[in-house]
């Protein structure tokens, strides 16, 4: 009886103080307050949460009757013993009515009083426990609720019997809809899936890796990556939707392929140049000894571009890209690029780069590389993608707050299903679509990329087998007239 504490009221002081030395020497380390008065005792009750309250039913003021009665209210939980004269059948079978936990007829048969009082607290102690218990785990199901991670539980009888929020978040299954069922009636491919599910016997951070596995939900692929722990009635399963991050790592798996390709192409047109210029049993005249040079060179430069585009994508994703600010003037930055796309393409005589520019913009600060990449991109891309020739023309134009450049082709167009996609990274569209023209996938999400950090916006107006313009609105903050006379564009 360590630790447990009760209170004794009764109005007989003999007993009040013969009492507490009786129960102390039987009911070891036992705490117990005494009260000769019930509103002195109703004091205490509501002070101190007591293992049981013994009472004597017979008292001036407030009796034993009362005293319970207000037990019941302050404190419903506790047990208590009423103590009644001999022969008071009645007084007793009120009390037990009026909830009290046993009563003890005087003379006190002190055998029975200690034994009835030791299953009171006894009582009161696992009461304490259920309770504690109930707390703790109605905290750890409201913590289920708000985790992340998709969470449900397996019964042996392989019956789910909780789902939590994210659980129906991630697979779209209300919990209505799973509980009491059958995983692999819930989850199409269970059957097939679960037992490759790693289980651990504890809860252990360094147990088996969760497995990732493919199910079938709702038509749609999902991807989980799940892992259970074995508890005393089943087993709690915890998954997480790795659907886009399987994604990306095919569409990493594809890049590489794209990119090897990519590079091959360039590299086999520069050795194969370099190889004829090399050999000596050909008498090559200054006509082809050029074009052979000029391939060297605007494949180098090819090369280049795929290589600056990774790095740079690579950097955007770190988050490690810092912008310069120069003086620049827009207009000798779209000529330079006009005119190295000229020299790039200059084995496209099937397509005429043009430049159209507003004038009255002035110098402005802005990454003028930056810049430079994006409308290099752009350009290629127009080019690249009309294989049937054509106009292709970049405009430099002054708008209210800003710049617009735009990047017309009269090409393959796309598709408006695809107008929106194709900013994303890897994105490209099929071949069948795009003629089977070569890239990375990376050049156009580059472009949405720089110009956001730019505090500007890329978009595309498209018609299939048209042609397509792309434009990107830059805006240009006009310092204060008497700080600077340069306007600035982006201020990332
Ligand atoms: P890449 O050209 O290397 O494939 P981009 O990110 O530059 O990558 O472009 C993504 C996709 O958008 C391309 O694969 C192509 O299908 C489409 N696209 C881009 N520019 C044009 C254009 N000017 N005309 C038609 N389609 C284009």
């Amino acid at each position: 009886m360590t630790g447990a504490h009760i209170l004794i009221v009764d109005d007989d002081t003999a007993l009040l103080e013969a009492l507490p030395r009786a129960l102390k020497f039987r009911l070891d380390g036992i705490q117990i307050d005494t009260s000769d008065n019930a509103t002195e005792a109703l004091v205490r009750i509501e002070q101190n949460d007591y293992d049981a309250v013994v009472s004597d039913i017979k008292m001036p003021g407030l009796d034993g009757l009362g005293v319970l009665r207000e037990i019941k209210r302050l404190r419903p939980k506790t047990p208590t013993l009423l103590i009644t004269g001999h022969g008071e059948h009645d007084l007793a079978v009120q009390a037990l009515r009026g909830g009290a936990y046993d009563f003890v007829q005087k003379p006190i048969d002190r055998d029975y009083f200690v034994a009835s009082l030791e299953r009171a607290i006894e009582l009161r102690r696992l009461e304490r426990r259920v309770e504690e218990q109930r707390l703790a785990l109605e905290l750890h199901a409201r913590v289920l609720e708000h985790v992340d991670d998709g969470i449900f539980l397996v019964d042996d009888e392989g019956l789910i019997q909780h789902w939590n929020p994210a659980a129906h978040a991630v697979t779209g299954l209300a919990p209505d809809s799973v509980l009491g069922r059958r995983t692999e009636d819930v989850l199409p491919g269970w059957a097939t899936v679960g037992p490759l599910v790693p289980v651990a016997e504890t809860p252990d951070p360094g147990g088996p890796a969760p497995k990732t596995l493919p199910l079938e939900l709702d038509g749609k692929e999902l991807w989980l990556s799940v892992s259970g722990v074995r508890f005393a009635d089943g087993v709690v399963y915890a998954f997480r939707n790795v659907t886009e991050q399987r994604a990306l790592d095919e569409l990493k798996g594809e890049f590489v392929a794209t990119v090897s390709h990519e590079l091959r192409t360039p590299l086999a047109a520069i050795y194969g140049s370099a190889q004829t210029l090399r050999r000596e049993d050909l008498v090559l005249d200054p006509e082809t000894r050029t074009r052979l040079l000029d391939v060297i060179a605007s494949e180098s430069e090819r090369l280049t571009r795929i290589a600056s585009d990774i790095l740079l994508a690579n950097t955007l994703d770190s988050g490690r890209l810092r912008l310069e600010r120069q003086r620049v003037d827009l207009g000798a930055i779209v000529r330079e690029v006009v005119e190295e796309m000229r020299t790039s393409f200059v084995d496209r005589q099937d397509i005429s780069i043009e430049l159209s520019e507003t004038g009255g913009l002035g110098a402005v600060d802005a990454d003028a590389d930056r810049l430079r990449q994006i409308l290099i991109n752009l350009v290629d891309n127009a080019v690249k993608y009309s294989p049937g020739g054509g106009r292709v023309r970049v405009e430099l134009e002054a708008r209210p707050n800003g710049v617009r450049f735009a990047v017309s082709d009269q090409g393959i167009g796309i598709p408006p299903s695809e107008q929106q996609r194709i900013f994303g990274k890897f994105y490209r569209l099929d071949p069948a679509q795009s003629r089977g023209v070569r890239g990375t996938g990376l050049g156009l999400y580059i472009c949405r990329e720089l110009a956001r950090r730019m505090q500007g916006h890329v978009w595309v107006d498209s018609q299939e087998g048209e042609g397509s313009t792309f434009y990107v609105d830059l805006p240009v903050v006009r310092p204060a007239k008497e700080r600077a006379r340069a306007a600035v564009i982006g201020l990332g």
